[in-house]
């Protein structure tokens, strides 16, 4: 198949969160598998892995036109390349991908307009691929896959201006959502700026508001949601005014969880002080004595509890600061890893200040430690409130952190909470969302793991022999993107 993913990120090039991490690793995979895939994401900056490749478009917009250029690098898996190409305008070539200090760019409705048709335009254009007469381009039989409300305006452009021009009548769409939080939400006199036909406004119109996010669920062929459970709840709240929208697509709205990459996996980081596997844990303990000594803990036999995050509300790190004078009282070491909101910096601070031999808050971002946190950590902390897929849930099973989460959209999927009559589950999944319901999931993983050492060993066994690579997410997305191409058959 051929497959087109246009984003506004694509990891290691740019990446503000989970979005450019699925947009680096995902398309990889699939290339692996056989596919012909491109990545189109802006050049923010010169990247000095990717050339010049002399294509030019010329994209109508805001009344003017736009000449944009290509940039490629390439990357091989298995001698299976993978395309990333990055648009050339003067409009991208900013500190931030989204907005700086001052807030969002003033222009984005026209950034990320741009982007969209360039998308289209690289897959028609940019000759990557060996064909009969030469290099020729992925071509107009393709399957578009994007992302958020920042390319949510490809397939109304390959309706309103493509198609009624007999291109890419084989093409097909799917919109990745990776958090509805987001919508692109711009003044409606900005409409003229689109070069469309108005008739196209309706699905585009939110309360008399441009919405992209809602162009993309109405136009595209398939939504695919980063788990199930998420796919479920933007038909509701977390669809934040669009649960209506969502759910008027019905089965074609789908979930699927994201993978974790090679980097994560304890029988090869080169960050930990011994590598381990499911079948012989030794390591883990070497590695955890490792981080007690690093952080200036006691090196005891005693639950090691961990959590990294973003420090933002959505995290639910407020919710470790309520059962904290509970978790202090009992025989147990907590490392905290953040940074973001000051008043839980603060926090944080002062928590290692009361508990010296108890507790750590490390704040910053320090992608090592995490790696050594999830090998040293008994148990892993994500009350979010929400999250689409999250990653360190997939990082503690994969690594024998048991997690303890909030049954909330990938949470809830990837967690199975322990059952010990039936030796099963992976972790503790609490329902409600209150301190009382944390603190007793807490409780039910400490007495585990005092209580019942067999018991935990195998919980830890169960989680690390589960699959979250990406080939098995790339496996489910192959369906859908069938799928969609056979719908345009
Ligand atoms: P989100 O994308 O909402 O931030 P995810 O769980 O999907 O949440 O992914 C977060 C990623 O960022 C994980 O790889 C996590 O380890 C990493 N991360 C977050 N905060 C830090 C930090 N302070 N230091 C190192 N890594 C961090």
């Amino acid at each position: 198949m051929n497959i087109a993913f246009v984003a506004a990120e694509v990891a290691p090039w740019s990446k503000t969160g989970g979005l450019g991490d699925v947009c680096g690793a995902l398309p990889r995979a699939l290339a692996a598998l056989g596919h012909r895939v491109i990545t189109v994401s802006p050049r923010y900056r010169d990247y000095p892995d990717a050339w010049d490749t002399g294509v030019r478009a010329r994209i109508h917009l805001f009344g003017q036109l736009h000449e944009v250029g290509f940039f490629h690098a390439a990357a091989a898996i298995d001698g299976n390349p993978c395309h990333h190409l990055f648009v050339d305008h003067p409009s991208f070539r900013r500190s931030g991908i989204y907005g700086d200090s001052s807030g969002a760019y003033g222009d984005n409705l026209f950034r990320f307009a741009l982007l969209s048709r360039a998308g289209i335009e690289a897959a028609a254009l940019v000759p990557l691929f060996a064909g009969t007469n030469g290099p020729e381009p992925l071509g107009e039989e393709v399957v578009f896959h994007v992302n958020d409300w920042h390319t949510a305006l490809v397939p109304l452009y390959l309706e309103a201006l493509y198609r009624p021009a007999g291109r890419f009548q084989r093409a097909g769409t799917v919109l990745g959502i990776h958090n509805a939080g987001h919508q692109g939400n711009f003044a409606a006199h900005k409409f003229a700026g689109l070069d469309v036909s108005t008739r196209w406004w309706p699905h585009l119109d939110m309360d008399g508001q441009l919405n992209l996010l809602k162009t993309g669920v109405v136009l595209s062929d398939k939504l695919v949601a980063v788990s199930p459970t998420y796919a479920r709840e933007v038909c509701g709240e977390l669809g934040f005014g669009l649960g209506g929208v969502f759910s008027s697509r019905g089965r074609d709205l789908i979930g699927i969880v994201n993978g974790i990459g090679d980097d994560w996996d304890p029988g090869t980081d080169v960050h930990l002080a011994q590598t381990y596997s499911a079948d012989d844990l030794s390591g883990k303990l070497v590695c955890k004595r490792a981080l007690q000594r690093e952080l200036g803990l006691p090196e005891r036999d005693v639950p090691l509890l961990a959590l990294i995050a973003r420090l933002d509300p959505q995290k639910g790190v407020d919710m470790v600061m309520q059962v904290l004078p509970w978790l202090m009282q009992q025989d147990l070491q907590l490392v905290l890893l953040g940074s973001g909101n000051k008043a839980l910096e603060q926090q944080m601070r002062e928590m290692e200040w009361a508990n010296p031999s108890r507790a750590r808050g490390w704040i910053g971002f320090n992608e090592a430690l995490a790696h050594r946190m999830e090998a040293a950590a008994d148990l892993f902390l994500m009350p979010s409130r929400f999250e689409p897929c999250g990653l360190n849930q997939l990082y503690s099973l994969r690594y024998g952190a048991v997690p303890v989460v909030h049954a909330t959209g990938g949470l809830a999927d990837t967690v199975e909470t322990v059952d010990p009559a039936r030796d099963r589950g992976t972790g503790w999944a609490f329902r409600q969302y209150s301190a009382e319901a944390f603190g007793e999931a807490i409780g039910w993983a400490l007495l585990t793991w005092w209580r019942f050492p067999d018991a935990w060993k195998a919980i830890q066994q169960r989680g690390m022999r589960q699959d979250w690579s990406w080939t098995r997410s790339a496996s489910a997305y192959e369906r859908v993107y069938g799928e969609v191409l056979g719908r345009r058959a």
